[in-house]
């Protein structure tokens, strides 16, 4: 009898066993289902692990469902279900190498030697696609393994998924669909409460209600198995993703073929693997060895499980274990306040994290979190570090943490808007400082040589209390201060004198007012609103039609410009500054000379690499100049992709969603008229 099970908590191994089966039901359940899992995915193998070998020292008290025979259950009520026509199972896994190497061996001794083709597994939801005459008809969770949700609507707004294939055959594929890093970090940004990783985004998204919700994710999506009439004709796994590839499907290039099974050609498959790990655009968490010859695994078959033909070899999870000390709060400069988690340093993904972000109170009590709680911390890729889940709750009797109702730097009363909470003082010097801060960086009004350390020493000594202040303050009284010199004062006052060149476009963002960043502050120029006096009549003649009526300025954005251009307090720092010499006029469209307007009403995405634009940001820049407008993403308000090199998924959006494909070649052209 295994020694934890009367050290740990006295239960008898068969109470154990059904204690087990019920917790991993409920992880299952917030994972699969709700997108929110509770505990860590280490945690959840710990749990797994210990069930399965409980079960194994007494197979008779294994209960008839037990989470360990199944395949863990996304079904849901909100969308249709149904049955697979092919076998939909999870995967062996062990995160041992030379467990690995003894399952290569093993199997090569079962079925008398074999090729082995080994995949990335990539962190994301698992998908069953079917195509009729070429046709995609449905696509379905997996389920059970044996039933699935009916989610087609939000699978076809995925755009490397066809929606016809190149030959009209009737075949079933298995994927996954993901979310790639990049667009994670973007979407995650503007996410009230956000996701603590791509997989459950990617997951949550697939289960959104409304597809139209669901297409404003860029998901991608990798086909890795293929199953059709005809198909004995095909003699190796290789040789159907070759197939699945002509047909039109993305399947990812990043595989190897093992001919023998040597230990140290696998060991160093691994090896190279974990490396570029960190460097690859979408996540993984291991790597899946297969047996290639697919009549050699249909000699070993399934288990309830899994396919005996196949084992995941699982990464160590980019995620640690700490404890919260505290929790403070940030005032930020639009006053908006974000509870920070002080943890005990613990070292994720190769670099110590000892504050993480809660982001508002939702995610707070989304976690259920309390100072003196354990926690699991993921950080994975280059996604900042985030909360997963409370591993164990503090003994102290602490309850979940609550914003106060005050603001610590000023003591106003806070207030709530939407999920978040504010500090609404504008004098509050936490947020002048931010604000002062975020107007002379760099990429904003340029002043290099007026630091974060004078600013906050400006605003700790009362110096300076507004922007404006900045532009009537007599910087040479800071002689008398040590550690400002001569020299680092004329240096300040030079870069503020320079400032005064900058033009409207980036005086506008860099005022720190919400919603007008450098997109929203272009786009209002670009549309004729191209002085501070035009906007303040549009403002005081309510003109939200006029707003709206602008690509890239929604209604919430809308109100809020209206919101924040009718407050005297604003209008007079702008007449302030304005005094002070700040350009409130634009002379051309910002950033770029207008050459013409032949691209006006375009909406260009730019993707891959190009030879005569390098960065591509270049290319992004003549499309301005000719009035179009440039886009991140691709969406159905997208005109024309201009696609480079490599040009990755957005080219297979643009395809489905019959957007204008312009080559490099072409582009030129196009500049040329
Ligand atoms: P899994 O995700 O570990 O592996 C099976 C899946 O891998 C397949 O269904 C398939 O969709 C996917 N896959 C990705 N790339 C593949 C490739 N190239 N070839 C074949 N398959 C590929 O297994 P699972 O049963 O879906 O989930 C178990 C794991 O999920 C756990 O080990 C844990 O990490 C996590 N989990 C966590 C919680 C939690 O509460 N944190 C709960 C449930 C599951």
């Amino acid at each position: 009898m295994s020694e934890f099970l009367f050290d740990f908590d006295m239960k008898t191994p068969g109470e154990r066993i059904a204690e087990l089966s019920a917790l991993l039901r409920k992880y299952q359940y917030e994972y699969y289902v709700q997108s929110r899992p509770s505990v860590s995915d280490a945690e959840y193998d710990r749990v797994f692990d210990e069930l399965q070998e409980l079960e194994r020292q007494y197979p008779e008290l294994m209960l008839k469902d037990s989470p360990t025979q199944r395949v863990g259950s996304d079904l849901e009520t909100d969308f249709a279900e149904v049955v697979h026509d092919i076998p939909v199972l999870s995967l062996d896994k062990t995160h041992s190498e030379e467990e690995l190497l003894n399952w290569v061996l093993k199997t090569q001794r079962n079925c008398g030697g074999s090729e082995f083709i080994a995949e990335e597994k990539i962190d994301g939801v698992s998908i069953v696609l079917t195509y009729e005459d070429g046709i995609l008809v449905r696509g379905a969770t997996r389920g059970n393994g044996f039933v699935g949700n009916d989610v087609t609507a939000n699978v076809k707004t995925v755009g490397s998924i066809p929606l016809k294939l190149t030959e009209p055959v009737d075949i079933t594929v298995r994927g996954e669909i993901f979310l790639p890093l990049a667009a994670f970090a973007e979407i995650n940004d503007r996410l009230d409460v956000p996701y603590a990783n791509p997989r459950n985004l990617a997951s949550g998204t697939l289960r959104r209600i409304k597809s139209r919700d669901a297409g404003e994710i860029p998901l991608d999506s990798f086909i890795y198995e293929g199953f059709f009439t005809g198909q004995e004709k095909l003699k190796t796994h290789r040789e159907i993703l070759d197939y699945l590839k002509k047909l039109g499907f993305k399947v990812n290039s990043r595989i190897a073929m093992f001919s023998t099974g040597d230990p140290e050609e696998i060991k160093k498959y691994i090896e190279c693997e974990r490396r570029d790990r960190a460097s690859l655009e979408y996540e993984i968490d291991g790597l899946v060895i297969k047996l290639d010859d697919i009549e050699k695994r249909v000699g070993l078959g399934y288990t309830g499980h899994h396919p005996r033909w196949a084992i995941a070899f699982k990464f160590d999870a980019p995620e640690g274990v700490s404890v919260v000390k505290g929790i403070d709060i940030q005032v930020g400069r639009t006053g908006r306040i974000t509870p920070v988690a002080r943890i005990e340093p613990v070292v994720v993904s190769g670099s110590t994290v000892s504050n993480v972000t809660l982001h508002n109170q939702d995610y707070v009590d989304m976690l259920e979190l309390a100072v003196g709680d354990r926690v699991c911390i993921s950080k994975r890729g280059d996604v900042i570090p985030a909360v997963e889940g409370v591993v164990e709750k503090n003994e102290s009797g602490n309850t979940v943490w609550k914003m106060p109702s005050e603001c610590p730097v000023c003591g106003s009363v806070l207030v709530q808007d939407g999920s978040h909470t504010f500090c609404r003082n504008t004098e509050c010097r936490a947020r002048v400082k931010g604000q002062l801060i975020f107007f002379a960086s760099v990429g904003q009004m340029d002043i290099e040589t007026l630091g974060s350390e004078t600013i906050e020493f400006l605003v700790d000594k009362g110096f300076v209390k507004r922007i404006s202040d900045l532009y009537t303050f007599d910087f040479n009284i800071l002689k008398d201060y040590p550690g400002y010199g001569d020299k680092k004062v004329d240096l300040i006052i030079r870069g503020l004198e320079k400032s005064r060149g900058t033009e409207y476009a980036k005086v506008l963002s860099s005022l720190g007012i919400p919603e007008i960043g450098n997109k929203v502050s272009e786009t209002l120029i670009r549309n004729g609103v191209d002085s501070i006096d035009k906007l303040f009549t549009l403002v005081d003649d309510k003109n939200y039609d006029a707003l709206t009526a602008m690509e890239g300025i929604g209604e919430k954005t809308a109100s809020i410009i209206m919101r924040e251009f009718s407050s005297p307090e604003l209008r007079d720092e702008i007449r302030m500054l304005r005094d002070a010499g700040l350009k409130f006029a634009q002379v051309s469209v910002p950033g770029v000379p207008q050459i013409s307007d032949s691209f006006h009403g375009q909406s260009w995405c730019i993707t891959g690499s190009f030879v005569n634009f390098r960065p591509r940001t270049l290319a992004g820049k003549e499309i301005e100049a000719r009035g179009g407008r440039v886009v991140t993403s691709v969406s159905g308000k997208t005109t024309h992709l201009l696609a480079g090199m490599e040009p990755g998924s957005k080219l297979e959006k643009a395809l489905a969603n019959n957007v204008t494909v312009v080559s490099e070649e072409e582009f030129l052209e196009l500049l040329k008229k």
